[in-house]
């Protein structure tokens, strides 16, 4: 390097980072990702990308910009609401509020009045009660999965369980319930078959050995045709003839019934039918944290609540507060998604494609999440060249589109309406770079 080099101009490491914006940024985000920001814009310079003046400038943008987490926001165009890849429901502005509050010190075990210890999570379980009164009890704990397991651990180990063999699911990324209920040390008793199970199966199972009835909603998938299944009424009926709870795994978490999706089981209808105890998440449907919903009769909910497992699934204080919110709060936005009106989803996806080009298509979102498998959300999309996709997810700010059919389909449902002018830019931005010949076209939407 001579002596005219401009490489010789930029700042060095020390004094980048003893300005006021990189001392600010060491105290919130630590000092390697400091220097690492600094690294990167010094090596831009290096590189005669920027100009070698422009290294603090530069740098002070991207400090701006870097968060303390890798994880980068993704505008959802999926179409479909609860999309376990992008962290199932997004929270309510109240839950994120209640988060922000929670992150702190909080009375999350301590009564201030008394200065003594309190039960914790009393707040989300007094939400819960009085958003589902057909309950005596709730407990919440670190999530679905665990709540069953809670169940047939507390409620039946070293003893039996009886279920359906239509519905002992695989849920998602080789989840398999069978294998999670057998690793609790409870045995399965399956009856009946694939398509048909009756009352009478259940009725020859039930021995003294018997520690409960499970009836698992099989989420992600529908058996048509030649079918029958015992209701919850009538499973209710011989259980409490023959002595054992009946727990019912709903999954989606519905707690009221919603005329949208008819078929979608929710806690308050099933514990009215008779279920002892239901077990649900809490960020499908509900639209809230992740977290585990255990309702139902007190004297079961308790013996839940009782055993030493239950500490090992506990919920945490962030999702505690999460969850009060999303209860007490305004809609969530899952369920604006989920309802949202068809003809302004036309008017925002017109509104779109006027400004970046392609054609407005009819398109059906989905509930997703294993909820309503196959039930279409009518709504529409933008069609773009398949190619833009991965432009549209490497973008700032990324956007997952739907590639199905050799489009790009852009359905707006899922994506807050204040985010439209940033989706509009990131969609123009994302056209206006090379895209590849092909895309490899995968389409992993549920159905
Ligand atoms: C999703 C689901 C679960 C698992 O819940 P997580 O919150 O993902 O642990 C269990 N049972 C059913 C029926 C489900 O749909």
């Amino acid at each position: 390097m001579n002596s005219q080099d401009p490489r010789r101009r930029i700042p060095r490491t020390d004094t980048l980072l003893a300005s006021p914006v990189a001392t600010a940024a060491v105290e919130r985000l630590g000092s390697a990702v400091v220097r690492r920001l600094v690294t990167s814009a010094q090596d831009r310079a290096r590189r005669g990308e920027i100009e070698p003046d422009r290294v603090p400038a530069v740098l002070a943008d991207s400090l701006q910009q870097v968060r303390a987490t890798q994880l980068r926001p993704v505008l959802n165009a999926t179409g479909v609401v609860i999309h376990t890849n992008l962290g199932r429901a997004p929270l309510s502005p109240a839950a994120i509020d209640a988060v922000q509050t929670a992150a702190g010190y909080v009375d999350i075990e301590l009564d201030l009045a008394s200065g003594t210890r309190s039960k914790r999570g009393l707040a989300a379980r007094a939400a819960l009660l009085a958003c589902c009164r057909s309950a005596e009890e709730a407990l919440v704990v670190n999530n679905g999965a665990a709540a069953l397991v809670l169940a047939t651990t507390a409620l039946a180990a070293g003893r039996e369980i009886v279920v359906s063999r239509g519905e002992l699911i695989e849920i998602g990324a080789g989840f398999r319930l069978p294998d999670l209920i057998a690793s609790t040390g409870a045995r399965l008793h399956e009856v009946g078959t694939t398509n048909r199970t009756h009352l009478q199966d259940y009725e020859d199972a039930i021995g003294p050995d018997n520690g409960v009835i499970l009836k698992v909603h099989p989420s992600n998938f529908r058996v048509d045709g030649f079918t029958s299944a015992v209701s919850v009424a009538q499973l209710s009926e011989l259980a409490a003839r023959r002595g054992v709870p009946l727990v019912v795994d709903l999954g989606s978490g519905l707690l009221r019934p919603d005329p949208l999706i008819p078929d979608e089981p929710d806690a308050a209808t099933t514990l009215g039918a008779g279920a002892d105890v239901i077990t649900a998440s809490g960020d499908k449907l509900l639209g809230g944290p992740q977290a585990g919903i255990i309702l139902g009769r007190k004297e079961i909910v308790d013996r839940m609540a009782k055993h030493p497992l239950a500490r090992a699934v506990r919920a945490d204080k962030l999702a505690l507060a999460a969850l009060e919110a999303t209860l007490t709060g305004a809609d969530a936005p899952a369920s604006r998604a989920l309802h949202a009106d068809p003809d302004r989803l036309k008017e925002r996806a017109e509104r779109l494609a006027a400004a970046v080009g392609g054609e407005v298509v009819a398109h059906d979102g989905r509930v997703g999440g294993g909820g309503a498998p196959g039930v279409p959300l009518p709504g529409w999309a933008v069609s773009l060249p398949a190619g833009v996709a991965s432009a549209l997810r490497t973008g700032d700010p990324a956007v997952l589109p739907r590639v199905h059919g050799g489009h790009c389909l852009i359905d707006l449902r899922c994506i807050p309406e204040a985010d439209d002018a940033r989706l509009t830019d990131a969609v123009g931005a994302a056209l206006g770079r090379p895209q590849p010949a092909e895309e490899v076209v995968r389409d992993e939407r549920p159905s």
